[in-house]
């Protein structure tokens, strides 16, 4: 590298200057080198994204102990032990299975773990998630009481993949308008994790905390 132009640090440099300053940026290095994050720290960034347990757990290995790792894919409960030592923020919790698993294993690492209620908001039935409704259920029938090792920061939602942006930004709407009536009946949440490539801008327009940003920096996978 040397004095070669840092094109990943632009880029990301170019995207944080857009971005409100309460907004989290996790820069999605999913299927990408080492050698990217390291590229993409040098713009000050560090938080890194993955959604493969065993590239995450090779990635948090290899590099720099400062970096705050995301869960950002869909987890099985097999594959939770691996990462939790070191995991920052669990995005895409969709069960009370996990949850448990969670639990259960921070208790052992003796670590309170953040995570993330992933809630189904697109149209395609392959997202994964919990209904709001169900959510909703789970949460006033004192489902999430019992944790003392999981720490849930929010909720996260991934938009239908189409190009109809009132579609996509009436997802959005929806899920902070949850989110938002969570908060009013007593959750101490915080972060909103919505946003990706082709939809950060409208995310953050609805309410997003945390974008999660992967093509648009590291190039197509
Ligand atoms: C891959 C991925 C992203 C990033 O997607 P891009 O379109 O590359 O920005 C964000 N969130 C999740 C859950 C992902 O799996």
């Amino acid at each position: 590298m040397g004095s070669e132009h840092n094109v990943l640090a632009d880029r990301i440099g170019a995207l944080r200057a857009e971005l409100p300053k309460d907004v989290t940026l996790v820069a999605v290095s999913k299927t990408k080198p080492a050698a990217d994050i390291v590229a993409a720290m040098e713009s000050g960034q560090l938080d890194f994204g993955e959604n493969r347990v065993q590239e995450l757990q090779e990635k948090a290995a290899a590099l720099s102990p400062s970096i705050h790792w995301h869960q950002i894919g869909h987890l099985q409960t097999n594959k939770v032990k691996a990462i939790i030592p070191f995991v920052h923020l669990i995005h895409a919790v969709d069960s009370e299975k996990l949850l448990i698993e969670i639990e259960r294993r921070a208790g052992n690492a003796g670590r309170i773990v953040d995570i993330l209620l992933q809630v189904h908001i697109a149209q395609e039935d392959a997202k994964f998630g919990w209904e709001d409704g169900e959510l909703r259920s789970f949460i006033e029938h004192g489902g999430l009481d019992d944790y003392s090792h999981v720490r849930v920061r929010g909720l996260m939602g991934m938009a239908t993949l189409t190009e109809d942006t009132s579609q996509i930004r009436s997802e959005f709407n929806g899920l902070r308008q949850s989110f938002d009536r969570f908060v009013a009946s007593g959750q101490s949440w915080d972060t909103l994790s919505m946003g990706m490539s082709g939809d950060w801008r409208i995310a953050v327009e609805e309410g997003s905390t945390m974008i999660r940003v992967g093509s648009s920096i590291f190039g197509d996978r």
